[in-house]
């Protein structure tokens, strides 16, 4: 596992692997220095970028703007509130039940899929 990655690289997948919701750049290099493996802001970034490419890390933006990266494997949508901005869980993937079934042209490798649905929660709801 993790072949071809750099020791930066495989630190950052595993803090991201160890912690049970997903973490902003500013959170991983946050826990890294905690860890004893403190690296800068952009290294954290840098390989991040590199870990998407890989196709072993994806993120998702919030309204705010803020990226949020968790380990591919992690299929985990999310309801986001436009309001509050809090997130709540789908149970369960609709991509994932039904299949990719998209007109991928020839050729086009995918590596994952991103999902949000954005709205207003029970509490924000407009009148
Ligand atoms: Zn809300
Ligand atoms: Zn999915």
């Amino acid at each position: 596992m993790a072949k071809g990655l750099s020791d930066r690289q495989r630190q950052i997948l595993r803090i991201l692997e160890t912690s049970s919701k997903e973490l902003s750049g500013q959170e991983l290099h946050k826990l890294g220095c905690e860890l004893g493996q403190s690296m800068g802001l952009a290294t954290v970034y840098r390989n991040l970028r590199v870990l998407q490419q890989a196709g072993r890390v994806r993120c998702r933006h919030l309204p705010s703007g803020e990226l949020l990266y968790s380990p591919l494997e992690r299929d985990v949508h999310h309801l986001t509130c436009l309001e509050c901005g809090t997130s709540q869980p789908l149970t369960s993937c609709p991509v994932e039940q039904q299949g990719l079934k998209l007109p991928t042209p020839e050729g086009f490798e995918p590596l994952f899929h991103t999902l949000e649905v954005f709205g207003y929660c029970a509490k924000c709801k407009p009148e």
